[in-house]
């Protein structure tokens, strides 16, 4: 089943696919879907993107009712998608989430999921389901290091330089105000709220991040 799953989302254009278990942290009226898919593609989240995501979902989704498995596909941009019983969700369990606990990175000083291979470049959509997947290890702890060049960076000193662990989930990572207060001048001046620089400067990923350089934009 896994390797179902990992093939037809790959080849519908996933830049990458992990398995989670998620046993103990959903909320009870979701708690019987104990599995998480998350899926990344390394692009700026934007319209073209959340229709990609969406269709990578849709992908899985299809593989897992054929088999008669539960699902709840949690969109993207759910954050953004007021009043409805997913965007109430979503607080609750961020794609990132899905994604250390499938292994496929950690939480960055810039509150971003770092993937070692593509870096803070990925946009995560997640599926969840009652499907016995076989899943990774999680990762427990920021591989960050001595690294703290998003928080010298960051023109809005919105990064804190504290560093993410799974038994500190909550810790303080952006001073999400100041950061948005930044975006909010730029679009003042430029029509977008634009910034990203913490994608930019970040060392994972950076040769992936060439291609995009001109589109990096940070999500929260
Ligand atoms: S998007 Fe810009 S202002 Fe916001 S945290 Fe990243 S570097 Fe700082
Ligand atoms: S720039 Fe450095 S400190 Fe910031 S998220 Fe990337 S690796 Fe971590």
């Amino acid at each position: 089943m896994n390797d179902e799953l990992e093939k037809a989302l790959l080849e519908a254009g996933a830049d990458i696919v992990g398995f989670a278990d998620v046993t103990g942290i959903l909320k009870p009226e979701i708690a019987h879907l104990k599995r998480a898919i998350s899926i990344g593609v390394c692009r700026n989240l934007n319209e073209n993107t959340l229709r990609i995501l969406s269709g990578l979902r849709k992908r899985a989704v299809t593989i897992l009712k054929k088999k008669g498995f539960r699902y709840l596909s949690i969109p993207a941009d759910s954050d953004r998608i007021k009043d409805t019983f997913i965007a109430k969700l979503y607080p609750l369990f961020p794609h990132k989430i899905a994604a250390t606990s499938a292994g496929l990175g950690w939480i960055g000083r810039n509150g971003l999921l770092i993937n070692p291979k593509f870096g803070p470049r990925l946009s995560l959509t997640t599926v969840l389901t009652d499907a016995p997947l076989i899943t990774s290890k999680p990762v427990e702890t920021s591989q960050c290091g001595e690294c703290s060049l998003c928080v010298e960076f960051c023109p809005s000193v919105a990064i804190t330089g504290n560093e993410w662990s799974r038994n500190k989930p909550y810790i303080e990572l952006v001073r999400l105000n100041n950061c948005r207060g930044h975006k909010g001048e730029i679009k003042e001046v430029s029509g977008k709220p634009n910034c990203g620089l913490c994608i930019t400067i970040c060392p994972y990923g950076r040769k992936i991040h060439k291609k995009e350089e001109h589109k990096a934009e940070a999500c929260y």
